[in-house]
C-alpha cells in the first residue's frame, strides 16, 4: 500500500538543476527594462540610446562578476546556444582559416547533450574527429588524461565546470592550465551553467578562453545567458544577420532578458557563499537520513564527506541516489502524486529512454541508472520540506520494491 501522508498544498520543488523559478527582484526588473527601454540598441535616437546603455550596463555588471572585460561578454539565448556558437564558431574558424581541415577535438564523456550532440553532429558532417574522455568513478575528468589526448591539430577542448546530473566539479584551472601548456594553439571552452550560483567564475583563476553561463539556473530568465569570448579569439558567429553582440550573435538583443541575467547573476555570486553552506548543510542531514532508513541506496558522483566550500567536489545542492530495485521514473510520478518534484538523471532528455549517460559514463551499470533520483535542493527549500520527503521516500521506496 502507499504511504499515507497528510501532503502538503504547497508543492516541494527539487529539481532546481532542471531550472530555477524567476526571483521575484529579476521578475521585476525584467519586466521594468522591457516596458521602459523597448527601444532598438541600434537605433540613433533617444529610445534606442536608452535601451542601448540598459545593455552595455548589464554587460558591465556580467564583467564585473567574471572580472573581465566588457567587450569579451556576448548576451546569447541561453546555455545551449552558448555551447553551439563556440564549438561550431571555433571549427568553423579553423576550416576557413585552412582550406576546410578537418579538425580534432576533445571532450568528456559525461558533458550536456549541448555539448555532446554538437560534437556529434560536426563528427558526423566530417569537419572533425572527437575524442570523448572518459570520467573516474566519481566523474572527474583528470588533465593527464585530456594532454594524453591533445594532438597537434587539437583546436578545442570543452569540458565542463560542473555536471548537471551528479554534480561532480571538474579541476577546471588545472585542465585549463595543462591543455594549453601541451598546445598553445588549443582553445579551450567550459560550460558552466551548473556553476554560476555556486562557484568562483572569475576568469583569471579558471584560464578558459571561452565560458558559457545561462540565467535558467540560477533564478534568472529562461533563453538568456553569456558566452565568455576572450580578446582576440576568433569564431564564426553561428547565426548570422546585423552583427549585433560584436557580429557573434545577430539579432535584435534582448534587452531585458540581459539586464535579468546580470541581476541574477549578481545575486548568486553576492549570496554563494552563505547559501553553499546551508545547502551542504541541509543535504548532509538528508543524506544521513535517507542511509539510516533505506538499505541499498547509492550516492553518485562525488563523496559527500571530502566536499568542502575550500575545495568544491561537488555542487552543494546536488545528491544523486540510486535506489536499487526501484524504477526512477516510477518514482518520480509517485513523488510528484505526493508534492515533490524530483528527476532521473538529466530533465532534457526525460522523452528519451535511455538511460543516463552521465551514470553510465562513470562506470555504473544500468541497474543504477535506471534507479537513480536527482535532488536539487535551492535557495528556498527549508528542512521541513527534506523532513517530509523523507517520510514519504521510505515507505514509498519499501512498497515499489515490494510489488516489484
Ligand atoms: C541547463 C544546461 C545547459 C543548457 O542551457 P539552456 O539555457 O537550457 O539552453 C547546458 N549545460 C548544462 C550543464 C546545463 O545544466
Amino acid at each position: 500500500m502507499l504511504p499515507r501522508v497528510k501532503k502538503p498544498k504547497k508543492r516541494i520543488y527539487l529539481d532546481h538543476a532542471a531550472t530555477t523559478y524567476l526571483d521575484p527582484k529579476v521578475q521585476k526588473i525584467v519586466n521594468l527594462t522591457s516596458t521602459a527601454q523597448f527601444g532598438n540598441p541600434s537605433s540613433l535616437y533617444l529610445e534606442g540610446r536608452q535601451a542601448k546603455s540598459a545593455l552595455e550596463s548589464a554587460r558591465k555588471d556580467v564583467a564585473a562578476v567574471l572580472k573581465c572585460r566588457a567587450d569579451e561578454i556576448i548576451f546569447t539565448a541561453g546555455g545551449t546556444e552558448s555551447i553551439n556558437t563556440a564549438i561550431f564558431g571555433i571549427v568553423r574558424n579553423f576550416r576557413l582559416s585552412n582550406k576546410g581541415k578537418t579538425a580534432h577535438v576533445i571532450t568528456s564523456s559525461i558533458e550536456h547533450h549541448a555539448v555532446l550532440n554538437s560534437i556529434r553532429a560536426l563528427e558526423q558532417e566530417g569537419t572533425v574527429k572527437a575524442t570523448f574522455i572518459k570520467p573516474d568513478k566519481q566523474g572527474f575528468v583528470h588533465p593527464e588524461d585530456v594532454v594524453r589526448a591533445i594532438k597537434p591539430d587539437t583546436i578545442l577542448v570543452s569540458v565542463m565546470y560542473a555536471n548537471n546530473e551528479i554534480g561532480t566539479i571538474q579541476p577546471i584551472h588545472e585542465i585549463a592550465r595543462a591543455v594549453h601548456k601541451a598546445n598553445s594553439k588549443t582553445v579551450f571552452h567550459s560550460d558552466a551553467c551548473q556553476a554560476s550560483g555556486a562557484l568562483d567564475l572569475e576568469i583569471y583563476k579558471l584560464g578558459v578562453d571561452l565560458l558559457t553561463l545561462n540565467g535558467s539556473k540560477v533564478y534568472g530568465p529562461k533563453q538568456s545567458g553569456i558566452l565568455f569570448v576572450r580578446k582576440g579569439l576568433k569564431l564564426e558567429p553561428l547565426i548570422y544577420g546585423g552583427g549585433q553582440e560584436m557580429g557573434l550573435r545577430s539579432g535584435t538583443e534582448n534587452v531585458a532578458g540581459a539586464v535579468g541575467f546580470a541581476q541574477a547573476l549578481q545575486t548568486a555570486n553576492k549570496t554563494r557563499l552563505r547559501e553553499n553552506s546551508r545547502l551542504r548543510s541541509l543535504r548532509s542531514t538528508f543524506y544521513k537520513a535517507i542511509q539510516k532508513n533505506i538499505s541499498e541506496a547509492f550516492l553518485n558522483g562525488p563523496d559527500l564527506e571530502g566536499d568542502t566550500e575550500k575545495d568544491p567536489k561537488r555542487l552543494p545542492n546536488n545528491l544523486n541516489l540510486s535506489f536499487l530495485g526501484v524504477e526512477g521514473e516510477a518514482m518520480v510520478l509517485y513523488l510528484d502524486s505526493y508534492q515533490i518534484a524530483v528527476s532521473t538523471g538529466s530533465a532534457c532528455s526525460t522523452t528519451n529512454p535511455d538511460p543516463s549517460h552521465v551514470i553510465l559514463g562513470i562506470g555504473r551499470p544500468h541497474e543504477y541508472a535506471l534507479s537513480s533520483i536527482r535532488f536539487t535542493l535551492g535557495k528556498q527549500t527549508i528542512k521541513a520540506e527534506l523532513d517530509y520527503v523523507l517520510k514519504v521516500l521510505v515507505p514509498l521506496v519499501a512498497e515499489l520494491r515490494r510489488v516489484a
